[in-house]
């Protein structure tokens, strides 16, 4: 069923689907869109997906569409990936991301430069039909930060 295949061939593990993260993930395959949930009661914004609002507890909460723009907060570079499908591209840039809307979340950043990231440096989505590829929001880096 999985199309995500990296060019050594194995497939990317896929993430587990639930009732709670269905509607994230769908946005991800069918629109290449990175939805977090924000809370109708305090306008709290979050990510992962979650039944209540962290904040207040409300269980009054939507699904909201982000720009795909963030910066760094942490990252880490992967040089003996866990599974296969990674194998041939090391080093896997794994990234602590600040949206632009509030919420964090981990995710991947991929691309040619990908070792130059820095702390605070900007990210988006990537684009177009590489979004096909992963199994998860991936992002790439924009521009490089030099504070
Ligand atoms: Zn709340």
């Amino acid at each position: 069923m999985t199309k995500e295949k990296p060019s050594n061939g194995h497939a990317y593990p896929k993430p587990k689907e639930t009732s709670l993260n269905r509607t994230f993930l769908e946005a991800w395959h069918k629109e290449g869109k990175l939805l977090v949930q924000s809370c109708k009661n305090c306008n709290h914004v979050f990510f992962y997906p979650r039944p209540f609002c962290p904040k207040c507890f409300s269980i009054d909460i939507r699904w909201l569409p982000t720009n795909g723009h963030g910066k760094v907060l942490s990252f880490t570079l992967i040089h003996r990936p866990n599974h296969p499908a990674f194998f041939a591209e090391v080093p896997i840039v794994l990234a602590e991301i600040a949206l632009d809307e509030g919420a964090s979340l981990l995710s991947r950043v991929v691309g040619e430069n990908r070792t130059q990231i820095r702390p605070n440096s900007t990210l988006t989505l990537v684009s177009g039909d590489m979004k096909k590829n992963y199994p998860l929001p991936t992002f790439k880096l924009v521009c490089q930060s030099y504070s």
